[in-house]
Formats: structure tokens, sequence, C-alpha cells
């Protein structure tokens, strides 16, 4: 569906859970407290509307969560969103922690492609960013995912003064491995706001000071606004999110619809639509339909133009980011 500003909105953010077996200290640090199971959509839920949101052209689905892997039936889940008539693709967002013991289910489900969060390669330090010791699970998750011969993309956050220092050794995965790495920039949502991170800009100028002969790579590489260099010889691609030093908001087709059912127009701003509210209602299948496809083709149309990461003031997202999906 095409909004008010004339971008194809084909792309949905599906968180699954709030709770996650990490606790990174930008997004979910040790403390924050759960939303009760019973406030959390179910699964039949999630998919009344996936299918409303199919019937108005969305196409791509990313699970997210928390972390989608801690949630009983993900993979199940997963086989019934891609048997929606319509549905193209679903990936999912992972911490990767879990994603070894999963990933057969997972491929006979038909996930098409993982992205792998993975902000150090040193133990201590991972601890340290995590908040648990489980480096080594997370490199069987991702030597499983390549394994698959799924697409796979590592997501990187780096923040000043705690791993900014590894942005090469992170960059050097994609070398001799078929993925890519992708570097995303702190965004100051949630306990993001606590942690300085590192401009794309300046990583990026410095990477081109090393590997001379990069270039800039126009092919597609998934559904996403990050923006990918090649440096020669290597197997995988760099890519850049760069939400603060590199606004992509025009060419933005997503929406999200966090754990608790709020379908999020914009990551920005706190305006959002309760579908919980239609799904807990008390009509029928085809009614509830016709609400969820109204409350999704509303918000669609009205997404905002762009966001406001470069006016702090102006963010009135006041949810974490554990609960939005990222
Ligand atoms: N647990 C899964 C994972 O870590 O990939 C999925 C959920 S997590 C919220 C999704 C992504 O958001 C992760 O790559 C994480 O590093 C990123 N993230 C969390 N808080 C962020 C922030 N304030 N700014 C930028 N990225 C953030
Ligand atoms: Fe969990 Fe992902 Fe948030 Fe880390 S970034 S706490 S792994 S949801």
């Amino acid at each position: 569906m095409i909004d008010q500003f004339g971008r194809d909105i084909t792309y949905m953010r599906l968180s699954v859970t709030d709770r996650c077996n990490l606790r990174c200290r930008y997004c979910m640090p040790e403390g924050v407290e759960l939303v009760s199971m019973k406030d959390i959509l179910t699964y039949e839920e999630m998919l009344e509307i996936c299918a409303a949101a199919v019937s108005l052209g969305i196409r791509t689905f990313k699970i997210t969560g928390g972390d989608p892997l801690v949630r009983k039936g993900c993979a199940g889940f997963i086989a019934a969103l891609k048997s929606i008539p319509g549905v193209r693709e679903v990936t999912m967002t992972t911490n990767g922690v879990l994603l070894d013991h999963y990933m057969t289910e997972l491929l006979a489900a038909g996930l098409d492609a993982v992205n792998i969060s993975l902000d150090t390669l040193d133990p201590g330090r991972f601890r340290e960013i995590s908040g648990r010791d489980e480096l080594d699970a997370v490199k069987k998750g991702i030597s499983a995912a390549l394994d698959a011969g799924i697409k796979v993309k590592i997501n990187t956050v780096l923040q000043k003064g705690v791993n900014d220092d590894e942005w090469l050794r992170l960059a050097m995965l994609a070398e001799d491995r078929r993925l890519d790495v992708r570097f995303i920039e702190m965004m100051p949502i949630g306990f993001g706001r606590e942690s300085e991170g590192v401009s794309n800009e300046f990583l990026r100028g410095e990477m081109l000071r090393l590997f001379p002969a990069m270039k800039e790579d126009l092919s597609v590489h998934g559904n996403g606004p990050a923006a990918y260099v090649r440096i020669p010889g290597w197997k995988g691609g760099i890519g850049f999110i760069s939400p603060i030093h590199g606004k992509f908001c025009g060419k933005c087709n997503r929406v999200r619809v966090t754990s608790q059912g709020r379908l999020k127009p914009c990551l920005c701003f706190g305006e959002s639509v309760n579908l919980m509210t239609i799904l807990r209602g008390k009509e029928d299948a085809d009614k509830r339909k016709r609400a969820l496809e109204a409350a999704l083709e509303q918000c669609i149309y009205h997404k905002p133009g762009q966001h406001c990461f470069e006016e702090p003031e102006k963010i009135s997202e006041t949810a974490r980011m554990v609960n939005i999906g990222g």
C-alpha cells in the first residue's frame, strides 16, 4: 500500500516476545520488568494481523523480539505465516544464542534469512555488553545458519569506548564467509539514549582509508535501508544502517507491530494503533479482519514522512527497544 508520501509499504517487523536471554545494556539491561504473558499477542492473533497486512500489500515479515527464539513454538509460527497466500519472505533477527538448536526446525518452517546480532568477538566484552556468557553459542548459531545455506547478516552496534576498537575485526567476518556485516548506528530509543554510538560516516571513511579499492554495492541485499560496500576479494559485503548520519526515511517501506499489539508507523514517535483491542473485542473473524485492515490502512497512510532522531527533544517514543523489536 502507498502512504501519503508515495512510499510503498511492503514490510512488517513483528515482535513475538518481550523476553530475552541476553541483557544488552542499551536494550534490556538487568532489572527490566517483563510484560505479563496475557498482554502479549498469541501466535493466532499475530497471524490475524499478518493476514490483514498481506491484503494491504505487505509481503515481507521480519520476526523479532526480545529474542524470538525464546518464545516456544516460534518455528511453527513461521511455518504458519509462510503458508498465508501472498507472503513472500519471512526472515528473523536474533541474538543467535538458540539458533544452532532451532536451525533445522526453522529451515523446515521456511525461514528465508537470518540476521544475527553480534557486537564483539571478545568473550569478556560479550559478557560486559550482553550480561551473559554466550559468545560461543552465538558463534555456533552463525555457523549453523551458514551451513544451512540461508542468507546471513551480522548486525553490529558500536559504542564509543566499549567496542568501537573492534569494528575491523567484526567487519573481517565478511572476508572469508558468505555473510554481510552491517553496522547499525545507535538510536536514542530506550536505553540507547544512555549510550554513545559511532557515526557510520566516520566508519566508512576509516574503511576506505584501509581499503582504497572498496566500492559502493548497489545490488539488493535485503529489504532494508542499509547501504552496502564491497571490498575486492571478500566473500561478503559490509552494510551501513545510518538512521542518524544518513537519513533514509524517503525510502522507508516498513511498519512495526510490538509484542503487545501496538502498530507503529515510525520508530521515533510514540503514536501507535492498538490492535489488541480489535483482536480481543467481541466481533467475529470476518469483522475483525475488516477492522484490522481498516486500522492498518489508516496507520500506513498517515505514516510520518521522517523520523526526528537529530532532534532528540521531539522523540516521543518512550518504549524500550526490547519491547519494539528494533
Ligand atoms: N534479540 C534480537 C537481536 O538482538 O537481534 C532481536 C531484537 S533486538 C531489539 C534487534 C536489534 O536492535 C539488535 O540488532 C540490537 O542490537 C538492535 N538495537 C537495540 N537497541 C538499539 C538502539 N538503541 N539503537 C540501535 N540498535 C539497537
Ligand atoms: Fe535481547 Fe536483542 Fe535486546 Fe540484546 S538487543 S537485549 S539480544 S532483544
